[in-house]
């Protein structure tokens, strides 16, 4: 407790602003599903990857600030990929590889009988948003062929106006953590800063820094508070009225050269 007024508490504004760097990282996803399509700033792409057992799978990855949205169609078969690549690749240049991340790559699951569902095509959505890094994901699968009903996973489907939102819920955790390091790390300077700031204004004005009261030069501690004074400021104490006195004394002889310069020089 004596050393309240040398260090500002270190525990407490950590764990709050951890807590609001995570609240935080967790509103940049949110907010990153509410900002509107952006035409001139997204950018789209899309790739055929093909499978060990002659099946392929198209990814078309959309991306706005802090949102990435994968669709995906497949698996089917090849000669069916080819023809859909004559298709695509007139409007939208075709890329080789799997752009999915690895939870999108992970077998969709189907409700039904287990054989046909296999062989139906699927599409498959996988949305992930944060920023600066992307921190929250979710999945909606859906049998295009046999059944209509979607299964979703990490994902909340909200009405927004008139239009339906999904707002993934997963945590991407590499993300959530780097968000929450960045958002919890500018806090934590803007608290220390204006304490800082709080304390050398009230140190500056002569008072404690810790309760504001007036402190005479001498004591080493606030007699208000019993917080100890900085050896600095004990030093500087006497030394600093002394100091302001000369520097007083001496604008004022500066003062009257100036006065009397001007009225010399009103004279001529
Ligand atoms: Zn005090």
């Amino acid at each position: 407790m004596t050393t309240r007024g040398h260090h500002p508490a270190v525990l407490l504004p950590v764990l709050v602003c951890v807590f609001l760097g995570l609240a935080a990282a967790i509103t940049s996803s949110v907010v990153a599903v509410l900002l509107p399509d952006s035409g001139h700033h997204g950018s789209r792409d899309s790739s055929r990857h093909d499978l060990a057992n002659g099946q392929s799978v198209y990814v078309f990855a959309s991306r706005k600030a802090g949102y990435t949205l994968w669709s995906v169609t497949g698996p089917m078969e090849s000669s069916v990929a080819d023809a859909l690549d004559e298709l695509r690749s007139r409007k939208i240049p075709l890329r080789q590889g799997d752009p999915r991340p690895a939870w999108l790559r992970r077998a969709v699951v189907l409700q039904g009988d287990p054989e046909t569902a296999a062989l139906a095509p699927q599409n498959s959505r996988g949305i992930a948003a944060g920023w600066p890094l992307l921190c929250l994901r979710g999945r909606t699968d859906r049998n295009v062929n046999l059944r209509p009903q979607s299964h979703d996973a990490g994902i909340a489907w909200v009405t927004v106006g008139q239009a339906k939102r999904a707002f993934p819920w997963h945590p991407l955790w590499w993300g959530l953590l780097g968000n929450t390091v960045v958002y919890g790390s500018a806090m934590l300077s803007c608290w220390y800063a204006s304490v800082y700031a709080f304390r050398a204004i009230r140190r500056w004005r002569g008072r404690c820094p810790a309760c504001g009261y007036p402190t005479d030069g001498n004591s080493s501690r606030c007699p208000e508070c019993g917080t100890p004074r900085r050896a600095s400021d004990q030093a500087t104490g006497t030394g600093s009225s002394a100091s302001a006195t000369v520097a007083c004394s001496s604008s004022l002889q500066t003062t009257s050269t100036l006065t009397s310069k001007s009225s010399s020089s009103d004279d001529r």
